[in-house]
């Protein structure tokens, strides 16, 4: 078998893939192949289809800050779209012809003495690559939980990832397991047409109420023919959330808590205004600090449960036989539908989502479980040369991804450039410059909700294993997009 030479192979075709690949065209480099193991391009928005997707930050935020688009339907526009557009941006800026579907990495190795990556592909095929860049999202290895008796569950059984368009709920007895963001937007759907819907919860979600908006033809044509409209609107939307994050998340002691107090008691009168009994409110109330967990938005999940046919379950799983859920209070449910709206392993299973094996061997899963979660800029590890890891410890700036990829590409933008510039062969961070960057990160952190709040019950994927919160960057949008324009040189070594 040939092993295919290339500039750089990107893996995954979701917006991180597509803004990684527009950005190297812009770069000169056009020697490169997306390689995505589904069979289309959308990543996160081509996989999930279940019944009330939709985006859960305002769309006027949700999108390249350099490609806006005037042909949203509302403010939280459904999926469908989401993913339209992620196909308009690929066609407009000609990468989709760089795809390769149905293609799974296996793993990348360093090749010191070549300066490549060697890429193994699931078939056996190989390829080489200048650059490697990883952009696999946070959240695209599905979590299937091991609950004792699940694979004997004779019923039918769908992760939230695996939507089956043709399933009817009409007439089910259907269990949901998990509220997170994904259940919270399930369960109204399934609500309406179940027999019976029992939603199992471990861990309550802040749920506050989604003012949306429909975007009508005029407003639409006026986004097209005037764009500074929408520029406005989403400095607007950008704006409203910066502060949410800043007040709430990043400087949660600075500000004593008082926006999550204030947030938590709005869901608290939403809860109050909607279910006249006070033991479910009680049980659908969490006991951890708003936004330890990301808080989701809804104006048909509290509803649901004051339906007849909709029951909380809140006394743990046993195990399943079966027909049937048996709860440890010893209750059995019988159902015949099972939807599994548990999540994702993120931190087991996507960090790093393939094998990445570095300079000296240094394995990069290995590495970062043996020594701390980090990454210079969100984007970069010692020893792993020619390397930029998109979905990495420290790279999420929270609430809007779009945002996170316009830093990582102006990164790229000026690391690229630098390396073209000096006619160089590699880069790699520096020990120092890494060290540095998470000694102030993990010091930011002293201020955020995660080591200053009460998140001790929340289960949120915020925390590593370690309990460490490595996952969110905690900086502004605006100085981590200074940072990537402007960080020191120095920070590489490029030879
Ligand atoms: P999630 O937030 O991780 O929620 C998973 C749920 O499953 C949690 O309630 C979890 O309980 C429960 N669970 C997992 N394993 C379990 C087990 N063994 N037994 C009982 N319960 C179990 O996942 P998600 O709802 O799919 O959402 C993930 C993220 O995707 C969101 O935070 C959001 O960022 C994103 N999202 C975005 C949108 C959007 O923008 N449109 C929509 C959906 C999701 P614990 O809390 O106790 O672990």
């Amino acid at each position: 078998m040939t092993t295919e030479q290339l500039d750089a192979v990107i893996v995954g075709a979701g917006f991180a893939g597509i803004g990684a690949a527009i950005q190297l065209k812009r770069l000169g480099i056009d020697d490169f192949v997306i390689l995505d193991r589904e069979d289309d391009l959308g990543g996160t928005w081509y996989v999930n289809h279940y019944p009330g997707l939709a985006v859960d930050v305002p769309t006027t935020t949700y999108s390249y800050f350099f490609e806006p688009n005037p042909n949203w339907s509302r403010l939280f526009t459904p999926g469908p779209e989401i993913k339209q557009y992620a196909d308009d941006v690929a066609d407009k800026y000609d990468v989709r012809k760089h795809m390769r579907f149905s293609t799974t990495v296996e793993g990348a190795r360093w090749d010191e003495d070549a300066n490549v990556w060697r890429i193994a592909l699931a078939g056996g095929e190989t390829m080489t690559a200048r650059y490697l860049i990883t952009a696999t999202g946070f959240l695209s290895q599905p979590k299937v939980p091991d609950i004792p008796g699940i694979a004997g569950f004779e019923g039918k059984v769908i992760h939230t990832t695996e939507w089956e368009d043709d399933f009817d709920a009409t007439g089910r007895r259907i269990a949901v397991i998990g509220t997170g963001a994904t259940a919270v937007q399930l369960i109204p759907e399934l609500a309406k047409r179940a027999a019976d819907l029992t939603v199992y919860q471990r861990t309550p979600i802040w749920v506050v109420p989604k003012v949306d908006l429909r975007f009508g033809e005029r407003t639409k044509r006026m986004f097209a023919r005037i764009p500074l409209t929408q520029r406005v609107l989403r400095w607007l939307t950008d704006s409203i959330y910066e502060v949410m994050v800043s007040v709430g998340v990043r400087h949660y002691r600075t500000f004593r808590g008082r926006f999550n107090i204030s947030a938590a008691d709005l869901s608290k009168l939403h809860r109050f205004a909607v279910i006249r009994d006070p033991e479910l409110r009680r049980r659908l109330t969490p006991d951890y600090d708003f936004g330890c967990k990301r808080p989701t938005f809804s104006n048909g999940y509290y509803r649901a449960f004051t339906k007849p046919n909709v029951h909380l379950q809140d006394a743990g799983i046993d195990h399943l036989d079966a027909d049937g859920i048996i709860g440890k209070d010893g209750t059995k449910n019988a159902i015949d539908t099972l939807v599994l709206a548990t999540g994702f392993d993120l931190w087991e299973a996507n960090f790093p989502a393939i094998e990445v094996i570095g300079r000296d061997g240094r394995d990069l899963g290995k590495w970062w479980r043996d020594t701390r979660f980090q990454a210079y800029q969100g984007v970069s590890m010692p020893y792993f040369p020619n390397y930029l890891s998109l979905a990495s410890p420290y790279a999420f700036l929270g609430l809007n991804f779009f945002n996170t990829m316009e830093y990582q590409m102006r990164l790229m933008d000026r690391l690229l450039s630098e390396v073209k510039r000096r006619g160089a062969t590699t880069f790699e961070v520096t020990e120092e410059a890494n060290a540095a960057f998470l000694d102030r990160m993990t010091e930011l952190l002293g201020d955020s909700i995660f080591t200053a709040g009460n998140c001790g019950s929340a289960n949120s994927y915020y925390f590593n294993p370690a309990g460490e919160p490595t996952l969110l960057r905690p900086s502004s949008t605006e100085t981590a997009i200074r940072e990537a324009s402007e960080f020191p040189l120095a920070d590489y070594q490029i030879a």
